[in-house]
């Protein structure tokens, strides 16, 4: 029975990536946290583990309540126009998100620029943008596509570029297990794809020490 529950909506997800959703069930995520448990070989009634389902199922919903979040609502009231016509950038973004293949935490850093046309977005925004994206089972090709095209599209900016760095999990713990990989993918959109001079602009902005660096 809620085994049927659950591929029902499963299906809904794989359609639908733009939010405003229901809410993630979480009788339904316990009793599967459980049933796990029990398939592991564990004794799901034994002390350490007595509330261990609930906990799960209220983390999941956690780490993937970017599914709920609506982009314009979040934006209501933070854009703002402006003759600024030079590159803004946010960098050093931290993230964590889950592997839709494992389900498994990936994590690390996203790098955002855009070349404003007559309208800005205030910069505390970017990472909440960040984050309704990461907050999601994705893929890190997706999230980087996802942050750049909404970006782009909100703020009609000239363009946009978005680099993100990741420390997968399910590649540390398991598989290939290399530890010290970092997965690195970007989406240049606009000017930053269009003219070389931008995207090099972007990335030699985005690798220079941070504010604050002893060098
Ligand atoms: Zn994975």
């Amino acid at each position: 029975m809620a085994k049927q529950v659950v591929r029902r909506r499963g299906q809904r997800q794989v359609e639908d990536v733009k939010g405003n959703r229901e809410p993630a069930d979480l009788d339904v995520l316990q009793s599967l946290v459980t049933e796990m448990l029990l398939a592991l070989g564990e004794k799901p009634g034994r002390n350490g583990l007595l509330k261990t389902p609930e906990r799960v199922a209220k983390a999941f919903a956690f780490m993937t309540q970017g599914y709920h979040r609506d982009i314009d609502h979040l934006l209501n009231g933070a854009l703002f126009p402006i003759e600024y016509d030079e590159m803004v950038i946010v960098k050093d973004i931290d993230f964590f998100s889950m592997c839709e293949h494992h389900l498994l935490p990936f994590y690390g850093r996203v790098h955002v620029g855009y070349l404003p046309n007559k309208k800005v977005v205030g910069l505390s925004k970017i990472p909440r943008i960040v984050d309704v994206f990461a907050r999601r089972l994705q893929v890190q090709e997706r999230l980087t596509v996802q942050i750049a095209e909404t970006l782009k599209s909100k703020l009609n900016a000239h363009g946009v570029g978005v680099v993100v760095e990741a420390r997968h999990l399910c590649m540390m713990m398991r598989g290939v297990e290399k530890q010290n990989t970092i997965a690195v993918s970007s989406s240049m959109l606009g000017v930053f794809r269009s003219q070389p001079q931008t995207r090099v602009e972007f990335l030699k902005l985005i690798h220079q020490g941070s504010v604050g660096d002893s060098d």
